[in-house]
C-alpha cells in the first residue's frame, strides 16, 4: 500500500468544489451547492490529490513516518487559485495615467490620444527579453503569495511579430522558472497598431492570421481580441476569430466592457470557451447565451476594472448566474486598467457590486476559472486525481474569505503536491 505523501488534516472546512456536473461550468443553483466538508482531511500522493474526505474516514493505514502531515485546525482548507484572465508580460507601468484618470479623462480619451494601451506598447517593444521576462516573474512572486497556483497570461503589448512571439515566450519560460503553472494567451488582435492605422483594423488582423498565428501552433491554445469602440469592432472581431477557429485555436473575447456591441454573443455563436468583461452585457443576451452554448462558454468577470477606472457599472453577475450562464472571476491585472494581482479583493467586490454568494465567489475564481482556460480537469476542484494545488488559510468558514476586505487571508501554498 503507497502511503500519503502529504496529509492536511482537521481542517475546519474543505471547499472541495466537488458535486456538480463533470462535463461543463458549474451554473445557476450549482455555483452556489458544491460540497464543503466540516472536519476534513486532503491526502496527497506525489503531485495528485489522492482522497478528500472527513476526518473519521482518514486511513491510517496510508499515514507512515515519511508522511507530512499540515494541522488546519480552525482554518479552511481550498483548492489553488486560478486566475484566468492577466495580461502578465509588459514593460513599464502606468502610473503617470492614473493622475490623468483622477482628474477624469476617460479610458478611451486616454487611448485615443495615444495613451493607454499604446503607451504600454512602446515600453514593451524598448525592453529587452530578459527586463521582461525579470518583471513577469516578480509578478508571479506576488500572485503565488495569494495563492494562485495557475494563471493566464495574454500577449497583446507588442503588436507586431517579433515582440507578440516574444511575450508568448516570455510567458512560457516564466512558467518554467517558478512554481505557478501559466497558460498563454494570444492577444495580438488587442488595438491596432501605430503602423497599420492607416490600412486599417482588417488589414491589421489579416496580417496576424497570416504572419503569426501559424508560429503560435502549440504555443499558445487560445487566441483573443478586443472588441471595442477604438479597438477592433464587431464585424472584424467575428472575421478573425472565425479565421483563427478554422486554424485549430480556441476562442476568447473581451466584449461588453464599455459599450454592448454584442461581442459577447457572436463569440459565444462561435464556440468561445470564455467571454470577457462583460460589464454592458444583459441578462437577456446572457440568457441566450447559456442556452446555446449549453453551458459551456463562461463569462470571466472583472469587478477591478471599472472600480479602478472609476466607473459605476459593474456586469450584472447576479442575473446572469440567475439565467445559467457560468461565470468566473478575475482581476484583468495590467498595467493600466487594474495594476492589482489581489484576486481575493476581486471576490469581495464580485459579492458586494454583482451579488454573489461567498460560495459563489469562491467557484468562480478555482472551478470556473479552471474551465475558462480548459483546464478543469486538473485543477481548480479538491477531487482525486487533480493536481494536489491547494491553500490554507487563516480563516474558518467560508463566508470570512470575503469578508474580510482586502487582506490575504493565505497562510499555506502548496503546488502539485510541494509546500512554497
Ligand atoms: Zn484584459
Amino acid at each position: 500500500m503507497l502511503p500519503y505523501t502529504l496529509v492536511i488534516q482537521h481542517a475546519a472546512q474543505v471547499l472541495t468544489l466537488a458535486g456538480g456536473p463533470a462535463d461543463r461550468p458549474l451554473a445557476g443553483p450549482d455555483l452556489h451547492n458544491w460540497t464543503i466538508i466540516e472536519r476534513g482531511y486532503v491526502a496527497c500522493r506525489g503531485d495528485k490529490i489522492v482522497a478528500v474526505g472527513p476526518m473519521d474516514e482518514l486511513d491510517l493505514a496510508h499515514i507512515t513516518p515519511e508522511t507530512r502531515l499540515l494541522d488546519a485546525s480552525g482554518r479552511v482548507v481550498m483548492p489553488g487559485l486560478v486566475e484566468c484572465h492577466t495580461h502578465l508580460v509588459f514593460g513599464g507601468n502606468r502610473a503617470h495615467e492614473f493622475e490623468r484618470k483622477l482628474r477624469g479623462e476617460s479610458y478611451l480619451d486616454i487611448l485615443a490620444s495615444g495613451g493607454g494601451i499604446l503607451s504600454t506598447v512602446r515600453a514593451t517593444r524598448a525592453a529587452p527579453e530578459a527586463e521582461l521576462l525579470a518583471n513577469a516573474l516578480h509578478h508571479l512572486d506576488g500572485f503565488l503569495r495569494y495563492g494562485v497556483t495557475t494563471l493566464e497570461a495574454k500577449s497583446g503589448y507588442g503588436l507586431d511579430r517579433d515582440t507578440e512571439l516574444r511575450l508568448v515566450r516570455v510567458a512560457r519560460e516564466a512558467g518554467r522558472r517558478q512554481p505557478v503553472r501559466v497558460v498563454p494567451t494570444f492577444l495580438g488582435a488587442h488595438v491596432v497598431p501605430p503602423e497599420f492605422k492607416e490600412a486599417g483594423p482588417r488589414a491589421y488582423v489579416d496580417f496576424i492570421l497570416r504572419e503569426v498565428l501559424s508560429d503560435l501552433k502549440g504555443e499558445a491554445a487560445y487566441v483573443d481580441i478586443f472588441c471595442e469602440a477604438g479597438a477592433f469592432l464587431l464585424d472584424v472581431a467575428q472575421y478573425f476569430l472565425t479565421q483563427a477557429h478554422k486554424m485549430g485555436f480556441g476562442l476568447k473575447i473581451h466584449a461588453e466592457q464599455l459599450h454592448d456591441l454584442g461581442g459577447c454573443e457572436m463569440a459565444a455563436e462561435l464556440g468561445a470557451t470564455s467571454i470577457d468583461h462583460c460589464d454592458y452585457l444583459t441578462p437577456d443576451a446572457a440568457g441566450r447565451i447559456a442556452r446555446r452554448s449549453q453551458g459551456r462558454t463562461v463569462a470571466v468577470l472583472l469587478p477591478l476594472v471599472p472600480l479602478f477606472l472609476r466607473q459605476d457599472k459593474y456586469a450584472p453577475g447576479r442575473a446572469f448566474i440567475d439565467q445559467g450562464l457560468p461565470v468566473a472571476v478575475s482581476t484583468d491585472f495590467n498595467p493600466g486598467s487594474c495594476p492589482s494581482k489581489n484576486l481575493w479583493l476581486a471576490m469581495s467586490l464580485a459579492c458586494l457590486k454583482m451579488g454573489f454568494t461567498p460560495q459563489e465567489a469562491v467557484a468562480a475564481a478555482t472551478l470556473n476559472a479552471a474551465w475558462a482556460l480548459g483546464h478543469a480537469a486538473d485543477c481548480g476542484s479538491l477531487e482525486p486525481g487533480k493536481r494536489a494545488d491547494l491553500l490554507l488559510l487563516n480563516v474558518g468558514s467560508v463566508a470570512e474569505i470575503p469578508y474580510w476586505l482586502g487582506e490575504n487571508p493565505v497562510r499555506e501554498v502548496i503546488v502539485g503536491g510541494e509546500l512554497q
